[in-house]
Order: C-alpha cells, then sequence, then structure tokens
C-alpha cells in the first residue's frame, strides 16, 4: 500500500462516512432491510474455494501458517449456498478468488467462475494469482469461461535486487511461458505491465519482499513481525464494502485477517450455511466491527496494529469523520439522499 495521501484520505473519509446508514450498526434487522442494505453496500464478495497455496511468500501468513501440506476443497454445501445466495440477491458488485490459496492449483476453478456467472450474470468476476500453475492453455480457458479480469503476482526471489532490469528478466520468462506479450505501465515503486488478452484485463506485477517493503506491506493483523506496526486510530471501511469467506465457510471482518490463526479468532462471525448462515446474515453480523471501525480512536486487536488504509488523522479528517457518521443529523441525511447515485462503486476490482 502505498502513502495515503492528504486528498485521499479526506476524499474516502467523506465518501465512506456518507455511505453509512444505522442500518449498518444493528444485530439484527427484518429480511427486505438487510437485502437492501446489503445490495447498497457490499461491493467486493472474496473467497477461496481451496486452502492450498504452493508458495511460502515471507510477507505472507503463509510462511508460519501450513497451507501447503493439505489441499482441502470448499465444501459442496457451502459452495451452494454462496451461490443460490448471489442468485436471490441478483449481485453485481466484484467477485474476487483471492484470500491466502493458490486459486488457480484448482482444476475445478474453471466450472467454478462459469457457475458464478451463471449466478450472478451481472456481477465482475476476478482472480488474484501467483501465476505458478498457468500456461496458455489454462489462459484460454480462463478466457473462455467469462472471467473478467486476472491480477498476477510475478514473485521473484527475495535475494534479488529489485529494480527495472531484473524484473523485465522475470517479465520476460513469464511471457514466453504463457505465450503472450505485455506492455510495462508502471515501474515504480513496482513493475506493473498488461498483459495482451482480447478477452479479459490482465495485469502481472513483478514483487518480492524488498518491493513490498516500499509500498508499506500489511501487518496482516498483527500476524507479520517484518510489517510495520501502527497504532491505528484511522476508522476502516472494509467491512461496510466487503465480504470475505475463506475455503471452510468461515466469514471473517476483512481480507487482512485469518480464520486459521487463534489471534484472529474474534474476527469470525459465523460459517457460511452453518444452521443456514446466508452471505446476507453473515454481512449483517459485522455490525459490532463497523461500529468499532467508524471514526477515529483507538481500535481493537487485530485493528490496533492495522497499517491498511491508514487515512490521515488531522483536524479536519477527524472533524469531518465524526460529523459526517452522524446518521441521525437531518443534514447528513439529506446530502446522502442527493449524493446517494454518485456515492456507489461497484465495480473496483
Ligand atoms: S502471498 Fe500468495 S503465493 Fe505467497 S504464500 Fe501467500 S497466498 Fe501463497
Ligand atoms: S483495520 Fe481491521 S478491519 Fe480494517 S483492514 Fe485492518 S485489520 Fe481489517
Amino acid at each position: 500500500m502505498n502513502k495515503i495521501t492528504r486528498y485521499h484520505s479526506i476524499g474516502a473519509v467523506v465518501r465512506n462516512s456518507l455511505r453509512m446508514y444505522d442500518n449498518h450498526f444493528k444485530v439484527t434487522l427484518p429480511q427486505n432491510e438487510a437485502e437492501q442494505l446489503f445490495q447498497e453496500s457490499v461491493e467486493l464478495i472474496e473467497v477461496e474455494t481451496t486452502s492450498y497455496c504452493n508458495r511460502t511468500c515471507s510477507f505472507c501468513p503463509n510462511s508460519f501458517i501450513d497451507r501447503r501440506s493439505k489441499k482441502q476443497s470448499m465444501p459442496e454445501s457451502v459452495w451452494q449456498k454462496i451461490l443460490d445466495d448471489l442468485q436471490s440477491i441478483n449481485y453485481s458488485g466484484s467477485f474476487v478468488w483471492a484470500r491466502y490459496s493458490e486459486p488457480l492449483s484448482e482444476p475445478r476453478i474453471i466450472e467454478r467462475i462459469r457457475e458464478v456467472r451463471q449466478a450472478a450474470p451481472e456481477c465482475r468476476i476476478s482472480i488474484n494469482t501467483n501465476g505458478d500453475f498457468l500456461n496458455p492453455d489454462y489462459l484460454n480457458k480462463l478466457e473462455e469461461a467469462s472471467l473478467n479480469r486476472l491480477f498476477i503476482d510475478i514473485y521473484i526471489p527475495d535475494e534479488e535486487t529489485y529494480n527495472l532490469e531484473v524484473a523485465k528478466k522475470y517479465l520476460k520468462k513469464f511471457s514466453e511461458r504463457i505465450n503472450r506479450s505485455y506492455q510495462v505501465l508502471n515501474t515504480s515503486p513496482e513493475v506493473l505491465c498488461k498483459v495482451d488478452s482480447l478477452k479479459l484485463s490482465i495485469v502481472a506485477v513483478v514483487r518480492n519482499i524488498a518491493s513490498f517493503k516500499k509500498i508499506d506491506m500489511s501487518d496482516r493483523g498483527g500476524l507479520m513481525q517484518n510489517a510495520r506496526k501502527a497504532s491505528r486510530t484511522a476508522p476502516c471501511y472494509a467491512p461496510y464494502k466487503h465480504l470475505v469467506i475463506d475455503w471452510d465457510g468461515s466469514v471473517v471482518v476483512c481480507c487482512q485477517v485469518r480464520s486459521d490463526s487463534s489471534n484472529h479468532a474474534n474476527t469470525v462471525v459465523g460459517k457460511i450455511g452453518v444452521d443456514g448462515l446466508s452471505l446476507i446474515e453473515a454481512y449483517i453480523r459485522l455490525a459490532e466491527w463497523r461500529q468499532s471501525l467508524r471514526t477515529y480512536g483507538a481500535k481493537k486487536s487485530p485493528c490496533a496494529t492495522c497499517n491498511v488504509s491508514e487515512y490521515e488523522s488531522t483536524l479536519l479528517t477527524r472533524s469531518l469523520s465524526r460529523f459526517l457518521v452522524n446518521t441521525k443529523s437531518p443534514v447528513i441525511k439529506a446530502s446522502k439522499s442527493i449524493l446517494h447515485p454518485l456515492l456507489k462503486n461497484k465495480n473496483r476490482f
């Protein structure tokens, strides 16, 4: 994450505070109100459908939490519940495979993409991958499966000096493996390129521990000892806009934390499909987290040291935040209804 500028901080505080409603902080809601809140708020559903990752990167909690020795798939009942719920709410935001597994290690991913497309025809489907399993044939299949976006992290060894020449060497090797050309779009702080495809957006970025440190790598809810620890007072808007589901159906407060770490046990709000838990009900269960992250002030663990989207704390941002999160004020209510269409942002990922 790059340092968040003053203007970005002000914009984020204003936009996200104006999207808060009383119902975001209620732990029970009538079904119709819960559905409406979900539809108006959730921009991104992030999932993993396998437990497995083939790597143990030094900047990832997989360097000390085992995700390599077993390959466990998401239980069918959980997957089916996700598809049913996507369909019943006609979900049109982003649906992203990411988390702490390698999505392309699971051959069924092609079928899963088609199933999501069928359940939610308007949604934007994306995969974050380390690219290790990609080859020309696999890429063609992903294109044919109606995936919208592939984001590839090309991880180079930590021992390599991170510079343009080295990054280009690894990019060339990768492009030869997948038999596609590419154009470099950015060289700092990380080398980023667009890979040619007529059917989907493919972005690849070259990374290692040195490049991650340049962009202030996440401390993953306090798990990463090699990341900067913040004393967080900034608000966090992730649990307003995102719903994050692990391979066993566990729903957690945000994409930084892990249901398979005992340090983050308090961030799990339930398991999809268990006692019929739906995507919508799981989102409502995040109400107390939203309350605790609503505005500036000390945060509880694991947010207490989180350096992700750490908006600047100035007199202006603190005042704006405190003023705009007042969901009872008639002025704020009127501003929200006027600005509502402009504040929606469904396709960011
Ligand atoms: S960063 Fe990605 S590729 Fe590396 S261990 Fe974590 S999940 Fe796997
Ligand atoms: S502040 Fe908390 S909820 Fe927000 S990204 Fe960090 S760990 Fe997640």
